[in-house]
């Protein structure tokens, strides 16, 4: 059966970066159908809606949807309605996407990037899962108010069981594709809304005997992190908390252009996308490092299409390269290999062969 992808390579950079990832996908020879759309300022552009009504029917019928970034300066000045990232909120929000998957893999190679000590890093593979639709980022009410003569904000932080035991599924599921260890984050001693986090955590853990849960505070978790991230396998967290420690352990590798990410939903559809945004400093250059838009590609073979031999051979294709000495300028070093983004896409797809 063919299998289709939505892609929607956005703005700046995107199109440069979903370019290359899209003839990673179409090399594998895996039967994946591909269809082009906009999203972001390139629809606003175009038609003056950033999620239109072609790219939501696109995106509803696809089995995945390969992203590349939006928005940039040229649509910053337009009304709140009409931003390009109201496109981004728009789809996740339209394919009900409630788990965020961040992987944090420092490649040797690269083990300099990191602001952190080459013994703290190295080796370090981790998998970060967030629950993206609830939490007291999404919670009512909400607001700020004048109450006594004084102004009043608030809002709600609240979880039921059931987003609770979901998020929870899909990361014990990575965690048995991965190293069997899962550690949930949570604020148990002082947030009633993360003991109920922690008890269902603790209620799913016996339907999946080959995977240790253990629990750990979000403030030790942010130390953890930076004291010593090779201990963790997968964590799993709420909306806020993951937030915060999936852009802290972004850094720990030290380079944005190389962290992939994919937003799933209930029946293991998703969105993949890199981390980082439409670099509207570099787009048009064709200097953009493409490697985080493969590596999200790879995720898309492995969570949606669940063809995990390919993924693995698309990672693999990406060490390749990298041990061969290919560099884009986020991740130049001196003696490397200086690549642009059509080059490193040339490499990638030389090292699958
Ligand atoms: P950014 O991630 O776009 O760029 C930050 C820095 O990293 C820039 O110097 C950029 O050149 C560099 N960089 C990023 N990706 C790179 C790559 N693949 N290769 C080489 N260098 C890379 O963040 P920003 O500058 O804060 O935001 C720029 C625009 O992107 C804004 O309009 C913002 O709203 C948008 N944005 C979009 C997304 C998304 O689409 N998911 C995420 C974040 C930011």
């Amino acid at each position: 059966m063919t299998k289709k992808i939505c892609v929607l390579p956005g703005d700046g950079i995107g199109p440069e970066i979903t370019a290359q990832a899209v003839r990673v996908l179409e090399a594998l020879g895996v039967g994946l159908e591909m269809e082009t759309a906009l999203l972001g300022g390139a629809a606003v552009d175009a038609c003056g809606d950033p999620y239109p009504e072609t790219t939501r029917k696109l995106a509803e019928e696809a089995d995945a949807v390969l992203l590349g970034a939006v928005g940039g300066p040229k649509w910053d000045a337009l009304p709140r309605e009409q931003r390009p990232e109201r496109g981004l909120l728009g789809i996740r929000k339209h394919l009900g996407l409630f788990a965020n998957l961040r992987p944090v893999a420092l490649y040797p190679e690269l083990v300099n990037a990191s602001t952190l000590k080459a013994e703290v890093v190295a080796g370090l593979d981790i998998l970060i899962v967030r629950e993206l639709t609830g939490d007291i980022y999404f919670g009512q009410p909400r607001g700020i108010e004048n109450r006594n003569g004084e102004r009043f904000a608030f809002n709600t932080m609240h979880y039921t069981e059931m987003e609770i035991r979901r998020i929870g599924r899909v990361a014990f599921e990575a965690a048995r594709r991965r190293n069997g260890k899962l550690c949930s984050v949570d604020k148990m001693n002082v947030l009633e809304t993360t003991q109920l986090w922690r008890d269902v955590m603790n209620e799913i853990a016996p339907e999946y005997p080959d995977v240790a849960l253990s629990h750990m505070l979000v403030d030790n978790a942010a130390m953890q992190l930076v004291r010593a991230p090779r201990q963790f396998d997968v964590i799993v967290t709420g909306n806020m908390f993951g937030d915060i420690l999936s852009d802290e352990a972004s850094m720990l590798t030290g380079s944005i252009g190389m962290l992939p990410s994919a937003s799933l939903d209930e029946n293991g559809k998703g969105l993949y996308e890199p981390s980082h945004g439409s670099a509207p400093d570099i787009a048009g250059q064709g200097v953009a490092n493409p490697l985080a838009t493969i590596l999200s590609a790879a995720m898309m073979l492995r969570y949606t299409f669940d063809l995990e031999e390919a993924a693995r051979k698309v990672e693999g294709a990406v060490g390749k390269v990298l041990a061969k000495g290919f560099r884009t300028g986020d991740i130049f070093e001196p003696g490397m290999i200086k690549a642009g983004t059509a080059q490193m896409g040339d490499a990638v797809l030389e090292a699958l062969e």
